[in-house]
């Protein structure tokens, strides 16, 4: 058992409905549901669909069926991110009172040309072109143009302070929030960021054990700060590795062969799934990741 975990695990399982959930998926749901059982704790199901134009309810209803097929019940009503944007235009608004969020209008083409963008864990840094936006030019320019909200991500950090977030491995790790520069609080095309939408509702939802992938371990620097900034209680987190398939690569919805709803269709056992999946056996060519 990780040394660092909280003594009442509350947690939650957040899929984007964006395809079905593969081998993966299911192994972080059991780990999550699993932990949170053994301390008399709770285990939520979150629907990350605040992409429009990718979530599908399809999907949403195929997330359910597929946990249901592998046994796994939660706890609550399911919390989908559609129904919370008031909560988090709130919460940019606060942060926009605080001098802290500015709007950008750059596309994805600016951003890639321009010749210092370094990548972050993020990936590419933004250059912070639209932070130096005149304040008459940028009252302008929203009501013309499409805009996201980026974070002034010095200002933040100065007025946060140093922090550190829980790691339920490793104990207190200093957060580095600068890593990843202006990180999105709001995009163009929806009035919330996965950073912004998922630390609220994390806080909402009373969530003291977040249990992801490593791939998004950069992200709790982020979300650590996003806490400080707007006074959210702080989970522990832990960051699983990551399943990869016979050829080395990372498991994606897109990936065939590996999603729960295919292994069902051929006829796989769920109860022997979820026994070898609990002690770390993964089906045939798909392995945990050497990091
Ligand atoms: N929606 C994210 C994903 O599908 C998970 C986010 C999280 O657990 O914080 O990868």
């Amino acid at each position: 058992m990780p040394p660092h975990l909280p003594q009442h695990i509350v947690t939650r399982f957040a899929p984007s409905p964006t395809g079905r959930l593969h081998v993966g998926h299911g192994w972080s749901a059991l780990m999550a549901h699993d932990l949170a059982g053994g301390s008399g704790g709770r285990f939520h199901l979150r629907i990350e669909d605040i992409d429009g134009a990718r979530s599908r309810p399809e999907h949403v209803a195929g997330i359910m069926e597929d946990l249901a097929w592998l046994g796994l019940g939660w706890d609550g009503p399911v919390v989908f991110q559609s129904q919370r944007l008031a909560a988090y235009a709130a919460a940019l608004d606060r942060l926009k009172a605080m001098g802290l969020a500015y709007p950008c209008f750059c596309t994805r083409a600016d951003i890639a040309a321009s010749a210092s963008a370094p990548h972050g864990p993020e990936g590419a840094i933004y250059p912070g072109t639209c932070r130096h936006v005149p304040d008459d030019v940028r009252a302008d320019r929203i009501a013309r143009e499409p805009h996201a909200w980026r974070i002034d991500m010095a200002r933040a950090v100065a007025m946060a302070g140093p922090l550190t977030w829980e790691d339920a491995d490793r104990g207190p790790i200093p957060a580095d929030p600068l890593a990843a520069g202006d990180v999105v609080l709001a995009r163009k095309d929806a009035p919330t960021s996965y950073h912004l939408a998922a630390t609220l509702d994390d806080a909402a939802m009373g969530v003291t054990l977040v249990l992801r992938g490593r791939d998004l371990l950069a992200a709790a620097d982020i979300h650590r700060l996003l806490q400080a900034l707007l006074d959210l209680p702080t989970p522990v987190y832990r960051h699983h590795g990551l399943l990869v398939g016979p050829d080395g690569k990372r498991l994606a919805k897109r990936t065939g062969g590996i999603q729960l709803a295919e292994l069902r269709a051929s006829g796989v056992d769920p109860s022997r799934l979820r026994d070898d999946l609990r002690a770390g056996v993964f089906p045939a060519g798909i392995s945990l990741q050497n990091t």
